[in-house]
């Protein structure tokens, strides 16, 4: 951290501020120049709060110069990190593509889905048991009786299988049945619940919190790192704006700014990204360029039927079109399409 002290700052305020650094157990750095005097802090291991030094008298600001985030961050790892999920591998050459409907809703929509999306290539498949609903009244999820037709479905058709915990306990439920625990963009700042997947021996699919910073987000996989669990996948997956033609906005700027500050892997979801069928699938596109590892898209074979989210659905025969495009800009991108996992590697 550096601290900028006012043009008209005395010597006994510097002094002053020199002391309390050394108080913290740190070292001060007194910098003179010629309009005014910076003094900077090194020794500290976690991070600072600037507001402590800011409110002493003759400081003008005082500012982080290493992120707060430490095991996430590109400074303590510089290769980029390659998470495994039951035999596939996320953040390697090979592009992944998860797809699923949003929500289990019952054993044949869901092997339905699922051997559509593995016919076209997906290499995971998505779908919710416990789902985190505006409304109390809306479809709340089959609960572990989706978890049980997961399970049996990835077993059929061989696809490893993503789905969400929205609590501590649901960590363990999704643990004897699923692949990846997927933490929701409501659940991002759920700090028990980051702490529970921290232990976890599965990986972790975080969702960036609809009005979350990048540095939230980071810190958020910070907390999961920080328990011992090194397998965690960032999504970026929209945040509110103004604008209202979609549902949220794909930040796709975010891909290439966690790229450059975190090792982590990172995949676009365009369907709660936009909100809206209709722009799935270029926003899908778009991602890929950015430089995403992968997509996380919803498919549904009869939208108007969903129990939710069927209105960002795609139809499994858009979903093989948007897979066969994905194909074709991969080497554009220098990546390919990751498999499947064949039975063997899972
Ligand atoms: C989902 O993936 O179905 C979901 C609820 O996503 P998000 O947490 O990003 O809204
Ligand atoms: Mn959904």
């Amino acid at each position: 951290m550096l601290v900028v002290m006012k043009k008209d700052a005395t010597p006994e305020q510097v002094q002053r501020v020199v002391e309390t650094i050394e108080r913290m157990g740190l070292v001060a750095h007194p910098i003179p120049g010629v309009q005014r005097v910076a003094i900077g802090i090194t020794g500290n291991k976690g991070s600072l709060d600037p507001n402590t030094l800011e409110c002493l008298d003759g400081v003008m600001e005082a500012i982080r110069v290493s992120k707060p985030f430490k095991q996430v961050s590109r400074e303590w790892k510089t290769e980029d990190t390659v998470v495994n999920v039951g035999g596939v591998e996320i953040g390697g050459r090979g592009l992944v593509v998860i797809a699923g409907p949003c929500a289990v809703e019952s054993y044949e929509q869901c092997v339905t889905i699922a051997r559509a999306v593995k016919s076209a290539g997906a290499t995971l498949l998505r779908g919710g048991a416990f789902k985190p609903r505006t409304s109390p009244y809306s479809f709340q999820g089959l609960g572990q009786e989706g978890l049980e037709i997961l399970a049996r479905v990835r077993d059929e058709v061989g696809l490893p299988v993503v789905t969400e915990a929205l609590d501590p306990d649901g960590v363990g439920l999704v643990e004897r049945h699923a692949d990846m625990i997927q933490i929701g963009a409501r659940n991002m700042q759920n700090f028990s619940l980051l702490k529970r997947a921290g232990k976890s021996k599965l990986p972790v699919l975080l969702k960036r919190g609809m009005s979350a910073t990048i540095d939230e987000l980071l810190l958020a996989a910070e907390y999961v790192v920080s328990e011992g669990n090194p397998n965690v996948v960032l999504c970026e997956r929209g945040v509110r704006t103004f604008a209202d033609h979609t549902r949220n906005t794909l930040d796709l700027s975010a891909v290439p700014a966690v790229k450059g500050l975190s090792h982590l892997p990172i995949l676009a979801d365009p369907s709660h990204g936009t909100g809206r069928r209709d722009n799935v699938v270029p926003m899908a596109l778009a991602s890929v360029a950015a430089g995403a590892d992968g997509l996380i898209i919803e498919v549904h074979h009869r939208p108007e039927t969903a129990l939710s989210d069927g209105h960002q659905a795609i139809l499994p025969d858009a979903f093989a079109g948007l897979m066969e495009q994905v194909r074709r800009l991969a080497p554009v991108m220098h990546r390919d399409l990751a498999d499947a996992p064949t039975p063997a590697s899972r």
